[in-house]
C-alpha cells in the first residue's frame, strides 16, 4: 500500500515538473512531449523514469550533454514524500487520496510561486471548487464548513490587501480560499496563522541579516502551501488539544 503511493507520487511529481514548466507560460500540459531545452531532443520514456533516470544519465542530457537541473528530481522525490505521509496519515482511503492529491498541487504551487512570483488562477481557482466536492464526496468537512472555509480563508486575505495597500498579492487570498474549501475554516485559520508566523519571523531574519533588502519580494505563496500541509495533518488534533484546554 504504501509502496504504492510513493510510486504513484514519482509519477505525480513527473507530470508536476511538466505542470510548473508550462502553466506558467500557457503552454499545454500534453503536447509536445519532453525535450532537452538545449538540443530539443526529445527525451524517450526510459530516460524519463522519476529520479532514477536523472541519477542514470549523471544529470546530462543524452545526446549533448547539458546539465538537467536537480529540480526536477527533488519534485519528483519531495511528492513521493509527502504522498508516503498522506498514506500514512489517512490510509488507502478516499481521504488519503484527496490529502495526496491537495499536497500535489501544494507542491506545484509551491515551485512556481518562488520561481516566478504568481501563483495561476488555472490551478487556484478550480482548486477551490475541488476543494468543496472533494469534501462533498468524502464527506470530510460539511458543506457549510468547507463554504465558510473558502470565505474564511480568502476573507483574510482581503483584510490584509485592503489594510496593507497591496503586502500581499490576490494569488495568496485564491491560495487562502482553495486550503479553506479543503480544510475548512477553523484548520486555515490556523494554518494562515503558522504561515505569518514563520514567513514574518524569516522575513525578519533575511531583511536583519541583509540577505533580502525591504523592496525585494519574499513569495508568500511557499508559507502558506507549508502552513496548508501542516494544517491538513495536524490541524485537527492541534485545535482538539488548544480547545481541551479551555474546557478543562
Ligand atoms: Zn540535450
Amino acid at each position: 500500500m504504501l509502496a504504492a503511493f510513493v510510486v504513484a507520487g514519482l509519477m505525480i511529481g513527473s507530470f508536476l515538473n511538466v505542470v510548473i514548466a508550462r502553466v506558467p507560460e500557457h503552454r499545454s500540459l500534453w503536447a509536445p512531449g519532453s525535450a532537452c531545452p538545449s538540443c530539443g531532443a526529445a527525451i524517450a520514456w526510459y530516460d524519463n523514469i522519476p529520479v532514477l533516470s536523472f541519477l542514470a544519465l549523471r544529470a546530462r542530457c543524452r545526446r549533448c550533454g547539458v546539465g538537467i537541473s536537480w529540480r526536477y528530481p527533488l519534485i519528483e522525490a519531495v511528492t513521493a514524500v509527502l504522498f508516503a505521509a498522506a498514506a500514512v496519515a489517512f490510509g488507502p482511503t478516499p481521504e488519503g487520496i484527496v490529502a495526496a492529491a491537495l499536497l500535489a498541487v501544494l507542491v506545484a504551487l509551491t515551485a512556481i510561486d518562488l520561481e516566478r512570483q504568481i501563483l495561476p488562477d488555472v490551478i487556484t481557482l478550480p482548486g477551490i471548487l475541488a476543494g468543496v466536492l472533494a469534501n462533498l464526496a468524502t464527506s470530510r468537512l460539511s458543506l457549510r464548513e468547507s463554504l465558510l472555509g473558502v470565505v474564511v480563508g480568502g476573507g483574510v486575505f482581503l483584510v490584509i490587501i485592503l489594510a496593507s495597500g497591496g503586502g500581499m498579492g490576490a494569488g495568496d487570498m485564491k491560495l487562502g480560499a482553495m486550503l479553506g474549501a479543503f480544510l475548512g475554516w477553523k484548520v486555515v485559520l490556523l494554518s494562515i496563522f503558522m504561515a505569518v508566523s514563520v514567513g514574518g519571523a524569516l522575513a525578519v531574519i533575511l531583511m536583519a541579516t541583509g540577505l533580502r533588502g525591504r523592496k525585494d519580494p519574499i513569495p508568500f505563496g511557499p508559507f502558506l502551501a507549508a502552513g496548508g500541509a501542516a494544517g491538513l495533518f495536524w490541524g485537527e488534533r492541534v485545535l482538539r488539544w488548544y480547545l481541551s484546554g479551555f474546557a478543562s
